[in-house]
């Protein structure tokens, strides 16, 4: 039997594996992934915008998955915590004595009538797809004129600035290609507000202005017909279908049905964790982080960085192998593109309290700022792959336990 059984080899799979290595070299550690690649998802918003080739984005994962751990190539099925075993697709079990569950969301593409069949097809696109991100550029590059609908879903989604990123960049190259003004913009937005934090909110509205996009809150999407290029919204004045030339889509987001149907789940689906410790509120040998977890952090890779060695910390400390536990204190990050070359970085903590990493002088989170953009271009994908999910943990040291 393994000692930690890890379900799920995404961002907070490969960096919590990675991080308990560094802290204690030959663990035994099985990493349970059924997927043959690896993503870095962050970089799909500036393959929609023609600044990152999307193959960049995309590594094989067995050349992620840290050394000396094992892994099976294949999907959980079915959590029994009572019996530390996990039931795998083929029926097989395997028991643990320690778990970590961070198998990410599901994104509900079926949950709107009519998308999946004309996703990458009739203007219709995602950056939410490494295989639809390029289809958006495409888009992006070609449209003359008409309406161009972007979409939001009902929080919780991950990377909730991800809609507006999207946005922005296309806007901004329709502003510099001289299009913008034949071009309607339209955000449709299930939530009430342009970002949780209020901070953040001015800088970004001074782009909804310069870039003329028409804004509405409250505006779910519930069907689309490809071939009539129609998209319909149910709101708060009922339902309404518009026509559009492109059609961006963030789908629904929910718990994977694997985690909602389990005894690991809390209310709402998600693994039911302590968020500052990380650790299943009744199975004691259970962790659970990243996008899967219903802690209330914005769901980011950010957020995985800082979690995954407060997890390996805790976790530790549970077999007796490490003295400190470790604290999350809910830090996110996420980095708005507003225009090609500069970001707005909101960065924060539980309650949407503001936690920049840098100083004011350096980059002003709450306005538009260049070296921020060189960040996301240039550091953030590094910091990634070369030091997250290898177990160097840069700009993520965990915090002294803040409560139990
Ligand atoms: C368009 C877009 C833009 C984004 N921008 C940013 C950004 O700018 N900054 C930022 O920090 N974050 C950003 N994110 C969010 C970030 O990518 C996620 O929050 C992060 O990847 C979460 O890590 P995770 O390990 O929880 O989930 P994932 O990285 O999604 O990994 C989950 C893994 O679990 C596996 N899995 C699924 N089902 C099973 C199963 N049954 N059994 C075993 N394994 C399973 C999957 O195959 C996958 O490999 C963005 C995401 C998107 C889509």
């Amino acid at each position: 039997m393994p000692a930690v059984v890890i379900v799920g080899g995404g961002a907070a799979g490969v960096a919590t594996a990675a991080s308990l290595l560094a802290r204690k070299p030959g663990l035994d550690i099985t990493v349970i992934e059924p997927a043959q690649t690896h993503y870095y998802q962050p970089g799909w918003t500036l393959v929609g915008a023609g600044v990152f080739d999307a193959a960049r984005t995309a590594r094989r994962m067995d050349a992620v998955m840290p050394h000396g751990v094992r892994w099976l190539n294949t999907a959980v099925a079915a959590f029994e915590p009572e019996r530390s075993a996990v039931v795998l697709a083929d029926g097989r079990t395997v028991g643990y004595e320690q778990l970590v569950v961070c198998p990410g969301l599901m994104l509900d593409w079926a949950a709107v009538p009519g998308l999946t069949e004309t996703l990458g097809r009739n203007g219709v696109t995602s950056n939410y797809r490494y295989d639809l991100a390029p289809y958006t550029w495409r888009l992006a590059q070609f449209l003359r004129g008409g309406t161009a609908i972007f979409t939001q879903p009902p929080l919780p989604i991950k990377c909730a600035g991800a809609p507006q990123k999207a946005m922005y960049l296309c806007a901004d190259h329709w502003r510099r290609s001289g299009m913008l003004a034949a071009i309607d913009i339209q955000f449709c937005s299930a939530a009430k507000a342009l970002f949780s934090v209020p901070d953040y909110i001015p800088a970004l509205e001074r782009y909804i202005d310069a870039y003329d996009i028409h804004v509405d809150f409250e505006q779910n999407l519930v069907s689309v017909d490809g071939e009539a290029r129609t998209a319909t919204f149910a709101g708060k004045q009922g339902t309404e279908t518009r026509e559009f030339d492109m059609l961006h889509v963030v789908p629904p987001q929910r718990a994977p049905d694997f985690v909602r149907a389990s005894p690991l789940a809390d209310a709402a689906g998600w693994v039911d964790v302590d968020p500052a410790t990380l650790r299943h509120k009744r199975y004691d040998n259970v962790f659970g982080l990243g996008d899967a977890a219903g802690t209330p952090n914005s769901k980011t890779a950010a957020a995985v960085r800082l979690q995954a060695p407060v997890v390996a910390q805790n976790l530790l400390h549970a077999r007796g192998d490490s003295a400190a536990k470790a604290g999350y204190d809910g830090y996110s990050s996420c980095p708005i593109t507003v225009e090609r070359g500069k970001i707005v970085l909101a960065e924060f903590t539980y309650g949407g309290k503001l936690a920049p990493t840098f100083p004011g002088w350096f980059i002003d989170g709450t306005r538009p700022s260049s070296l921020a953009w060189h960040l996301k271009e240039r550091v953030l994908p590094a910091l990634y792959w070369d030091a997250m999910l290898r177990g160097r943990e840069w700009l993520a040291k965990p915090l002294p336990q803040v409560s139990s």
